[in-house]
């Protein structure tokens, strides 16, 4: 009978994906991470100097304050001692925020006409430190690997093409498969961070019900008299995702009511 063996080849792919499989906190996902976290935060740093030497700071005090409070406090529940966390206020008539590997995270201060609250603010800059410690960015620098590897396959299986018909097919495939650092998120990932946020804007007492209000108020435009679309464009606030906030809700709950300080809904802006 003949024995089943693995090729060289196999056994390398196999020792790539145990290496690369990484478990996303709170959901238990597992995901295939190849980059390094170290060249992760590495490029997340250079990137933040860029946004830091373009992107000008907020004119408001109490907004900066807002934002190094909460962050402090949610950085702190993330409980990543080796993220080197940096949160900055800049002056954008956007409201959005995002993040950058490693843990540098941006708000922009037109977000604040959607902002009632502390909680509030917490439950965006919660979302952006999940997508930091969930890896989000590194799970995409990956999946970008494995598409320039198919496009490597792919010319391989073309090589008998004519050049012309090649060309088309590299090109349709490239067009379709460009990842970049600040592209949009995935839904998969979206889902995920607004789980994630919500544990921790709990443990770090945050009223996680806040961030119901927050997306709620922010799908139906509420609120201010900017436009919203640059933040719903990266985070559509559909209701699915309110649907799915409010079933991980009272797993939050109970994290809040065990969190050893609570600030309810913290200090009210309007
Ligand atoms: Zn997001």
């Amino acid at each position: 009978m003949k024995q089943p063996r693995l090729s060289l080849a196999g056994i390398l792919g196999l020792a790539v994906l145990l290496a690369g499989c990484v478990t996303e906190p709170e959901t238990g996902r597992q995901r295939l991470i190849l980059t390094p976290a170290a060249m992760e935060s590495n490029l997340g740093a250079q990137a933040w100097a860029d946004v830091r030497g373009t992107e000008k700071a907020t004119a408001s005090s109490k907004w900066s304050a807002a934002v190094a409070r909460v962050g402090r406090n949610v950085a702190d529940a993330a409980n990543e001692p080796t993220y080197q966390w940096e949160f900055e206020c800049f002056a954008s008539e956007q409201a959005n925020a995002f993040c950058l590997p490693g843990g540098k995270i941006a708000v922009y201060d037109g977000i604040f006409q959607y902002m009632a609250n502390d909680a509030e603010l917490a439950a965006v800059i919660a979302h952006e430190v999940a997508h930091a410690t969930a890896r989000h960015g590194g799970e995409r620098m990956t999946q970008a690997m494995a598409v320039s590897a198919g496009a490597l396959a792919l010319g391989v299986a073309l090589k008998d093409q004519t050049a012309e018909s090649r060309e088309t097919w590299l090109l349709a495939y490239g067009g379709i498969s460009t990842v970049g650092l600040l592209l949009p998120y995935s839904r998969v990932h979206e889902y995920a961070a607004d789980r994630i946020g919500l544990m921790y804007m709990a443990r770090a007492g945050y009223h996680p019900e806040a961030a119901v209000h927050f997306w709620e108020k922010f799908s139906e435009g509420k609120g201010g008299g900017g436009s919203i679309s640059d933040f719903l464009s990266t985070h559509p606030a559909d209701a699915k995702r309110i649907a799915e906030l409010k079933r991980h809700l009272p797993q939050a709950m109970a994290e809040y009511n065990r969190a050893p300080k609570r600030h309810g809904f913290g200090e009210v802006y309007r």
